[in-house]
């Protein structure tokens, strides 16, 4: 039985048990939650499982893994526990350069958080170029990354010959997705249809053995701010919205990829709630978005501003986008930097979505431990405590911001 089969069946696991616990949800709602498709529960053996969907909170996930040209592996496993050590929720291993299958079986191997994969990635790596890809090839690349033990599978299946056809001449900046691409690439070389179409109900048999959860990727996400939210994203979100229905009758529990890329900042809220709305509030994954492009250095920032309304609009799920972003691979510190901004963004996102709930406990601790000017407690709890406490040791009763004017200790005399 698969998670989702369990829910539909009323039948509680040590998943939703776990998951239910840690989001302080009644385990009965969160049931009734996965059961219609709302929230699923990413889970990995011999480790906690990661709910994701409305009402919990918003998760993030860390990219990394080596790329064709740049292949320094360690740094890739550094980059898992910088990932874990400043609380990403998922990790996706996105290698195509090196032995992708020792890559992914070591970061299995020394993470303990949900692993997502791509695999037309090492589909075209182990093809040797795309010309070469062949069906047979992105199949067994599935097999294999299910077999290693991954929680999660991108599946690029919201478009056809036709859209490739229709998109002509259209858009400045085209398809900015690297999976979608490189499907897109692999059907127009050969002339066929959309491979992950193509055997999607093979694959869901596949997925369904190991009860993976499948991400119907974000091929046609808008590249730039003035390529619009379209009509071949529309038409991606209707195909992957139809292909949940499909996988969820089968037992298969399903993300929805969306509205990433570049979107106009006012333009997010409204794409993300009518997002919700078209798919029955199925959970969103959002890479971004960026309300602007030319914050290139920067995009992390960006991306954090844009993805705070994604979630607090409704978007479940954001990736992480480093300093690096459109630029090179990033760096342990481009990854640190990503993964807080994104991490600022999400907690942001909470606060319009769910109020000050239990999850801001922490804000208030830290207001109160900041008048009381105790700044150790402060800083335990800060989403990042080392860069303050690099900035300001804690033994040190003044802060030289204000010095003898400090606005605290005049309001505490005279209020
Ligand atoms: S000195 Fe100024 S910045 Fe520092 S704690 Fe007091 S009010 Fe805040």
């Amino acid at each position: 039985m698969t998670i989702l089969e369990d829910a539909l069946g009323s039948n509680i696991t040590k998943e939703m048990l776990h998951v239910a616990e840690i989001e302080r949800i009644d385990v009965k709602k969160l049931m009734k939650k996965i059961s219609k498709g709302e929230v699923v529960i990413m889970k990995r053996d011999n480790y906690q499982p990661v709910g994701i969907g409305n009402p919990l909170r918003t998760k993030i996930n860390v990219n990394l893994g080596t790329s064709s040209s740049a292949i320094n592996i360690d740094e890739e496993f550094q980059k898992v526990k910088i990932a874990q050590k400043y609380g990403a929720d998922t990790i996706s291993d996105l290698s195509m350069g090196g032995e992708i299958d020792e890559i992914r079986k070591r970061i299995l191997e020394i993470s303990s958080i949900p692993i997502t994969t791509v695999p037309i990635y090492q589909a075209v790596i182990e093809a040797g170029s795309i010309s070469n890809v062949t069906e047979d090839i992105i199949i067994n690349v599935i097999e294999k990354q299910l077999k290693d033990g991954i929680s999660s599978i991108v599946l690029h299946t919201g478009f056809n010959l036709d859209t490739l056809n229709k998109m002509k001449g259209k858009r400045i900046m085209k398809i900015v997705s690297k999976g979608g691409s490189l499907t897109a690439s692999f059907m127009k070389s050969n002339e066929v249809e959309n491979p992950f179409l193509t055997h999607f109900e093979y694959i869901l048999e596949l997925v369904k053995e190991y009860d993976v959860v499948i991400n119907l990727g974000n091929a046609l996400r808008s590249g730039c701010i003035h390529d619009k939210v379209d009509d071949f994203q529309f038409s991606e979100i209707k195909t992957n919205n139809k292909l949940a229905q499909i996988a969820n009758k089968a037992g298969i529990q399903v993300i929805l990829e969306s509205l990433g890329g570049h979107i106009n900042a006012k333009d997010i809220i409204k794409w993300v709630s009518l997002h919700k709305k078209l798919t029955n509030n199925r959970p969103l994954f959002v890479s971004g978005p960026l309300p602007i492009d030319i914050a290139t250095g920067h995009d992390h920032i960006a991306a954090a501003i844009g993805g705070s309304f994604a979630s607090g609009f409704g978007a479940d799920y954001i990736c992480a986008i480093t300093p690096a972003e459109h630029l090179c691979l990033p760096s342990l510190e481009d990854i640190k930097k990503g993964l807080i901004a994104a991490k600022i963004a999400a907690h942001v996102g909470d606060s319009m979505k769910f109020g000050l709930n239990h999850l801001f406990t922490d804000d208030l601790e830290l207001s109160r431990n900041r008048f009381s000017k105790n700044w150790k407690k402060q800083f335990e709890y800060c989403i990042d405590p080392t860069e303050p406490e690099r900035r300001h040791p804690i033994n040190e009763k003044i802060c030289n911001m204000c010095g003898s004017h400090c606005a605290l200790s005049l309001s505490k005399e005279i209020l």
